[in-house]
């Protein structure tokens, strides 16, 4: 892709770019963006480390925002650097809450609120506020699941230790097995020497993803099985 650059000090000069971004940073929708001008961040077109900042639009309506594609040439022959600028970053990128279905929501509004706020807090790269966090969340998805289940228990479920809500009151072996490593995972977050250490917050959160995506299938299988009982069929 040919486009005119314009250089420090003013002018013109032509460069080629590998591709424009074609994920909006800020909607987070794909698209064609439009180009504006395009800008060496510094020095020559051709010299070792230079960087071209194009400046891009978002086309959707709804949106319409600006935002800047980064790129730099990776390949050089002695002392210039040849081939086309590669796009390397995309600014500003705007934080995409993870989803969370309504079935789960329905059962802990509270699992909700506090994984939305692990998850800005990790964007904001605040890891261990975020491993936390996530602990925490996972404490609410699985006591307020029991909850829903059995009502009636509600003064012991809140009491007792997560491991044991798990192991003792979660029938569902994909649930169980799901939640109890994540526990595993969530209680060195917590802790101050990591068991686990090699397990990171990006397990963590795929074990309460899992988690969560197992509950809401028993809630729905127990809803339908419910709702068209086989023996009005
Ligand atoms: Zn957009």
């Amino acid at each position: 892709m040919k486009v005119k650059v314009r250089v420090v000090g003013g002018g013109e000069e032509s460069a080629d770019l590998d591709r424009k971004p074609d994920v909006c940073p800020i909607c987070h929708h794909a698209l064609d963006p439009k180009q504006h001008n395009v800008y060496v961040a510094s020095g020559q077109l051709s010299a070792k480390g230079t960087e071209l900042e194009a400046i891009y639009q978002c086309t959707r309506r709804e949106c319409w925002r600006l935002f800047v594609g980064r790129y730099r040439r990776t390949a050089s022959q002695g002392e210039k650097q040849v081939g086309p600028f590669k796009l390397k970053e995309v600014q500003p990128q705007t934080f995409r809450p993870p989803e969370v279905s309504g079935e789960v929501q329905e059962i802990s509004e509270s699992f909700k609120e506090i994984f939305l706020q692990a998850a800005a807090a990790e964007n904001d790269g605040l890891k261990e506020i975020a491993g936390l966090g996530y602990r925490k969340a996972l404490e609410f998805l699985v006591k307020d699941y029991c909850l829903h289940k059995t009502p009636e228990q509600d003064e012991k479920i809140k009491r007792e230790a997560l491991g044991s809500t798990i192991e003792n009151r979660i029938e569902d072996p994909n649930v169980k097995q799901c939640a109890k490593r994540a526990a595993w995972i969530g209680n060195d977050e917590a802790h101050y020497v990591r068991r686990w250490v090699d397990r990171v917050i990006e397990d963590l959160k795929i074990l309460i993803e899992l988690t969560s995506n197992w509950i809401r299938n028993c809630f729905l299988t127990e809803k339908y099985l419910k709702e068209m009982d086989s023996d009005n069929a």
